[in-house]
């Protein structure tokens, strides 16, 4: 396929060239080819975008709370039918197999279908006679312009976690997708304008930290929706809310695997595979530190090592690949993963599976590293401490789940954490007393659905709102109290009014 030429922003409901010079590449990750280019926006763009976004708002306020929800029912049907022209440019702009891409569309369509149903979430709150003849109630209103940047693991999806909420709470939305996967967010974009969304209710914008300031500091960008690394959510969340705008965002992660001596085997080790090496482990999900208490750890770590080393790594741009896990995004963190294999081994721990030595016959030029299982880890050692977000699997063993739990309170980040075991007690000490926001018990990727927030805690979430679900929607609104009194002529005499 020809390269793409430089993606279109769209602003005011039109595909308009951005007005600047400076252009980041994207790679189909498979082959190592520039396929696209990503324009860098100017602030100027971004004044353009929050302008038609602020002209749209009056009215898409007023549009009835169903007939917003409407739009989404037929954009939900649009992703539907398109949904696999949408997973494959996933595969080929990021990388993940079809099958992966195709799951991720799938949660995004139960974004949307979440989204369907706001309008009865929408509802305020009454009471009646809270004083003498005087009646109270809530009403939510949606804030205004509000943003969304997004990280490149989840080119579809993350967008979706934010939008679909947003847009039908009566906001005006605009999205700054990753530099890195802008194709996808594009054509979804497309669909949801076919469905029938007003110009300019809709936005989106390319680029970089450049892009993200300009929506920062602008007056009218009400709140900001992040998902991302930890320290450029820890950047956003102080620059937003220090420019008084209501921000939420999400971060990385260190997400623990327990294992009990007691779990079952077999689906302990699926499920530690798939949540380890899932998406070639860039998700925030993603288990990412294996735990094995007591003498579970020599068979466990010899089982998923034998398993890990079944998985067929290759290139997933073509239809039908015969691969369970594709490429890594770019060719800089190819090297950062690698690093931190090299790292671990001059540390002192054992590369048990090697995933650098990865060979991918077809497309030597791709981003790839295979699943890597590193065994006799400490919990000082560099691997157990920072988020690597590739297929790298570190075993820290542990004599009792004590210390598997002081090992995740050590940890800078609390997004997820699962145990395997068959011991109700543990599970139920686990849930309790385990330092992170998302809790899996004999589940690999403890990810919330549409209909549960995502509740990432400590250096893995800067906010008080969670994305998603009715936290989402009580982010992307704020509620006005409203008392009221009439006066019966009758009664004008009867009592003096009290306010
Ligand atoms: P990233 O932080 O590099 O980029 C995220 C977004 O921020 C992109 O749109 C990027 O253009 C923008 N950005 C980058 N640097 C910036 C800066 N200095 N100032 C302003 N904006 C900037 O993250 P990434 O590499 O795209 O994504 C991977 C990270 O996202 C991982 O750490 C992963 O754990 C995290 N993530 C978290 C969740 C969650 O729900 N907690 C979900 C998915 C991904």
């Amino acid at each position: 396929m020809a390269e793409i030429g430089p993606c279109k922003c769209l602003i005011g409901g039109q595909w308009a060239a951005a007005r600047t010079e400076r252009f980041g590449e994207v790679w189909n990750p498979s082959t190592g080819e520039v396929i696209a280019r990503t324009p860098l926006c100017a602030e100027e763009d971004v004044h353009h975008a929050v302008q038609a976004a602020q002209k749209a708002f009056p009215a898409w306020r007023d549009t009835p709370a169903s007939d917003r929800a409407r739009v989404m029912f037929r954009f939900r049907d649009l992703l539907r039918q398109n949904a696999d022209e949408v997973a494959r440019l996933i595969s080929r702009e990021h990388g993940k197999t079809f099958a992966e891409s195709r799951a991720s569309v799938q949660r995004g369509v139960e974004m949307i279908e979440f989204a369907c149903g706001l309008p009865s979430l929408l509802m305020g709150e009454t009471i009646e006679n809270i004083a003498p003849d005087v009646d109270c109630e809530t009403i939510r209103h949606p804030l205004g312009v509000v943003a969304g940047v997004t990280p490149f693991n989840f080119p579809a999806m993350v967008p979706l976690w934010m939008y679909p909420n947003a847009i039908t709470c009566g906001n005006c939305f605009i999205l700054k997708p990753s530099p890195r996967v802008p194709l996808s967010a594009i054509r979804v974009g497309e669909l949801l304008l076919e469905a029938g969304l007003p110009q300019g209710v809709f936005s989106i914008v390319h680029g970089d930290k450049t892009c993200v300031d300009a929506l920062l500091s602008h007056p009218d960008v009400k709140a900001l929706s992040f998902v991302g690394s930890t320290p450029v959510a820890r950047y956003i969340y102080q620059t937003g809310t220090a420019n008084g705008k209501r921000v939420q965002a999400a971060s990385g992660a260190k997400n623990h695997m327990i294992v009990m001596p007691d779990a079952e085997m077999e689906p302990t080790v699926r499920g530690m595979l798939h949540s380890a090496f899932g998406c070639a482990g860039e998700r925030c999900m993603a288990g990412s530190l294996a735990v094995p208490v007591g003498d579970v750890a020599d068979e466990l770590v010899e089982r998923f090592r034998q398993e890990a080393g079944k998985i067929r790594v290759g290139r997933t741009d073509v239809p039908d690949a015969p691969v369970d896990m594709g490429p890594l995004i770019t060719r800089p963190h190819l090297d950062r993963v690698c690093g931190y294999i090299d790292t671990a081994e001059r540390e002192g721990a054992r590369i048990v599976l090697d995933g650098r030595k990865v060979d991918v016959a077809d497309s030597p030029g791709g981003f790839f590293v295979g699943p890597t299982v590193i065994d006799r880890v400490q919990p000082e050692m560099t691997v157990a401490r920072e988020e690597i977000f590739g297929p790298v699997l570190p075993f820290v063993r542990v004599k009792t789940l004590d210390e598997a739990i002081a090992l995740g309170e050590r940890c800078q980040y609390a997004n997820g954490a699962v145990i395997f075991t068959n011991s109700g007690p543990a599970a139920r000490r686990f849930k309790r007393d385990f330092n992170a926001g998302m809790i899996g018990v004999n589940v690999g990727v403890p990810a919330p659905m549409a209909w549960f927030p995502f509740t990432g805690w400590k250096g893995s979430f800067f906010s008080d709102l969670h994305i998603q679900a009715k936290e989402g929607m009580t982010f992307y609104t704020q509620q006005r109290m409203i008392m009221t009194r009439w006066f019966e002529p009758a009664q004008l005499d009867k009592h003096d009014p009290v306010w």
